[in-house]
């Protein structure tokens, strides 16, 4: 069989070394005789190996002292709730910056716990591109409790890489696809979130990172689940946290630590979206319309122009090894998925069948 490349959008594939791993210590984790997952959250040997992965995640991305970092349940789309519970009070609005399907629905769902503002920033050029308004001409509001926006639109395959100014407004990301792809300021943001299925680890893992001074002013309903305070309080062990999946991030923490840390991987993310765009961009079979600064370098959306060539195109990339290339229901055509996990090679063998396949059916 030849070797198999996951382009899936999420979950998403992890590194081969770390997983690796994972399976060697599977029944027996550092002698101790049992797996990761059957260990108690508050044995000292697990309390330690989750304070590592905390402080490798630091490390990675640069986060300063004055920052949470939260390992909850729930998903992105938790955090869709839980934003608005933790950091909108009573009298307040939030803006929601919408420009693709995640921060649609991550307004849609605020809506449910206050007075939200959506701000759509998605245009269409004359010619026909995909685009953004500039971040500088959002029409935000100064006395919001927060501007919440998604950088990285797994669904669109929309990027936006200027950190918007807002004036001292907490800027909240919804980095559930961009994550540790590329370095960023932290002390930009008053709230960092991310589901773990994308660029960490498996499902059932969500990332936190709250600057302190947003803390302790959630909604009288907040679920003590959700609560960013009750969590910062207990080290995020107030319920059982999802164990095993803090276990397997912090693998993939080292992983990428070992390779370089987070500079390193975005060299090498820059030259697959690189190699992937060009090759749309080089031919006249296939296509992709977004405008070239926002494309993401994560979520790499393209179609066939002569669309009656989908599922041969599908069936084959799989007869190749090259899995899940299908589009999201909503926009159609295919979409690889190029997380950090991905290496050249998944990209290189995927430009190679497409050049083949035009080359084909043209
Ligand atoms: C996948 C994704 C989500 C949803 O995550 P769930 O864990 O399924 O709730 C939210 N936002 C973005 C940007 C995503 O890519």
């Amino acid at each position: 069989m030849s070797e198999i490349f996951n382009f899936c959008a999420g979950p998403a594939m992890l590194p081969k070394a770390v997983m690796g791993q994972a399976q060697a210590e599977f029944i027996n984790w550092n002698n101790t005789g049992s797996s990761v997952m059957e260990l108690s959250h508050r044995s000292e040997i697990y309390m330690a190996m989750a304070a590592q992965a905390e402080a490798d995640l630091r490390e990675l991305m640069a986060i300063p002292e004055n920052y949470k970092v939260l390992f909850c349940h729930g998903g992105g789309r938790g955090q869709f709730s839980a934003v608005p519970l933790n950091l909108l009070a009573s009298g307040k609005t939030a803006d929601y910056i919408v420009n693709g399907s995640w921060s649609k629905a991550a307004a849609a769902e605020a809506e449910n716990f206050g007075d939200i503002n959506v701000i759509n920033v998605r245009e269409t050029h004359a010619n026909g591109e995909t685009s953004i308004v500039a971040a500088n001409q959002w029409p935000l509001n100064p006395d919001a409790a927060y501007v919440h926006y998604c950088p990285n639109e797994t669904v669109d395959g929309i990027e936006i890489n200027d950190i918007p100014e807002t004036h001292g407004v907490p800027l909240v990301a919804d980095m559930s696809s961009t994550i540790l792809s590329h370095e960023i300021d932290v002390t930009k943001f008053g709230v960092i979130y991310a589901g773990a299925q994308k660029n960490i680890g498996p499902s059932g893992l969500t990332i936190v990172i709250v600057r302190d001074d947003l803390l302790g002013n959630a909604q009288q309903a907040t679920p003590c689940i959700m609560n960013y305070q009750t969590a910062a309080n207990n080290d995020s062990m107030y319920n059982t946290p999802p164990t095993y999946a803090w276990y397997l991030a912090g693998l993939v923490f080292k992983w990428l630590k070992a390779l370089g840390g987070v500079k390193a991987i975005a060299k090498i993310n820059q030259a697959k979206a690189e190699l992937l765009y060009q090759t749309i961009d080089n031919s006249d079979f296939y296509l992709n319309t977004i405008e070239a600064q926002y494309r993401s370098k994560m979520n790499i959306p393209f179609w066939l122009k002569d669309e009656s060539l989908n599922d041969t195109f599908l069936a084959q990339a799989e007869q190749q090894g090259l899995m899940a290339l299908k589009g999201h229901r909503i926009v159609g055509g295919m979409r690889a998925s190029i997380y950090n996990a991905m290496p050249i090679e998944g990209v290189q063998a995927l430009v190679d069948f497409m050049q083949e396949f035009e080359k084909v059916n043209k």
